[in-house]
């Protein structure tokens, strides 16, 4: 991996500077003991940006997330601003930074550890060793299609509109995501979408193949309906690997299948943007997770989510597959040793909070690099 990589830390409000703080103690982990060191900056997002400077995206901020390779992300919001305007809300500085680095890409694991199999809403056979990825369209779709908006027709009915659009090059990069990601994996990408009664999805289907096609035969391709994707996903949901999907069926699908591997403590995901002539993508890495502000401040937080989301970042950005892997197995052996935050404990386990889990993580790690 090329040193100096630029790495933006954005903790933001309630438990995401906890959490952060044990990816930081992980980033320090890498320099000493693996030799993988970054330039790493730190900033303010949300309502901590809000009380600073006024908005909650600063434009220097923008553009140091924009010049770097990788920005890691908390969490933002809380009560103390929820009574702010809907534009200088918390919220809009994720939105602000997604839009900008035209982050379309929003890859969302599904990993079901065996320790936790039974944390699952579906049967632990089910889900043990599950390992998919969903990876959703997250700047088209339905969500920003014009025309929108309600209206009055001259007879008093009132009528809500939202408009389905997709072009064809929309669906061809994020299809190339979605093929190159396989790759990385199982080799297997399921295409999801309703083809059957959606002209959107006729046009989306022809281009996922044409994509597969012209430039990965070697990557197998199935395309299913959404309904049926909901329905397999919760029947046998180790049929999959990559799954591709819109904006709309990605919202739905991602959370069905999140809830498959029991806590949102435990869920990392990543949003790329286009690659550049050198490869490089905009990248944005954040636990699925808020702010949790009902916990935020008594240090009980689960750090799984962003510890996992920085592995993410090292497989996804910076080519380090193997640091990645040492990061998730190191989590591995923690759960399976027994050890649980609150919002995952099961009778039996030992009960400790963010720290004392971030403290076994980097024991494991080194067990590992040994
Ligand atoms: P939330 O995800 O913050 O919390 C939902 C529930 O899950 C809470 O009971 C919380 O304690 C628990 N929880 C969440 N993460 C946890 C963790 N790591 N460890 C242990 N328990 C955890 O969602 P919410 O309560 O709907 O929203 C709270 C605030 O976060 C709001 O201001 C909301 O706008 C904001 N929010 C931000 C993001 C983001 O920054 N990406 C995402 C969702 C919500």
């Amino acid at each position: 991996m090329p040193a100096n990589k630029k790495l933006l830390v954005l903790p933001g409000d309630g438990i995401g500077p906890e959490v952060m703080y044990q990816v930081r103690r992980l980033i320090d982990w890498s320099d000493k003991r693996r030799h993988v060191t970054f330039n790493v900056t730190e900033d303010l997002v949300g309502g901590t940006s809000i009380d600073t400077h006024g908005v909650p995206l600063t434009d220097s901020t923008l553009d140091k997330a924009m010049g770097a390779d990788a920005v890691l992300f908390g969490a933002v919001g809380g009560p103390k601003w929820d009574n702010l305007e809907f534009k200088v809300r918390p919220e809009r500085g994720l939105l602000r930074l997604r839009k900008e680095m035209d982050l379309f890409a929003n890859l969302r694991p599904a990993i079901a550890f065996d320790a936790l199999a039974d944390a699952s809403s579906l049967k632990r056979e089910l889900v043990a060793g599950l390992d998919i990825m969903i990876l959703r369209e997250l700047t088209g779709g339905v969500y920003f299609g014009e025309p929108r908006g309600i209206t009055t027709l001259p007879d008093g009915t009132r009528r809500g509109i939202n408009t389905q659009v997709y072009t064809d090059k929309e669906i061809r990069r994020v299809a190339h995501v979605a093929f190159e990601l396989a790759r990385k994996r199982k080799n297997r990408v399921t295409s999801v979408e309703k083809a059957n009664v959606m002209e959107s999805g006729i046009l989306w289907r022809e281009e996922v193949q044409k994509v597969h096609d012209e430039h990965y035969p070697d990557v197998e391709l199935a395309h299913m309906y959404a309904d049926n994707c909901a329905m397999q996903l919760v029947r046998q949901p180790k049929q999959f690997d990559v799954i591709v999907t819109d904006n709309l069926f990605g919202d739905i699908l991602s959370d069905a299948a999140a809830m498959l591997t029991g806590s949102l403590g435990m869920l990392p995901s990543a949003s790329l943007g286009a690659a550049d002539s050198s490869g490089r993508r905009r990248a944005l890495y954040e636990p699925v997770h808020g702010s949790a502000p009902d916990i935020a401040g008594k240090g009980v937080a689960n750090p799984l989510a962003c510890v996992l989301s920085y592995a993410m970042a090292l497989r996804y950005s910076f080519d380090a597959g193997e640091d990645a892997d040492l990061i998730e197995n190191a989590v591995k052996r923690v759960l399976e040793g027994g050890l649980r935050t609150a919002d995952i404990m099961q009778p039996g386990k030992a009960q400790v909070g963010t720290k004392v889990m971030g403290d076994a993580i980097i024991r494991e790690l080194d067990k590992l690099a040994a």
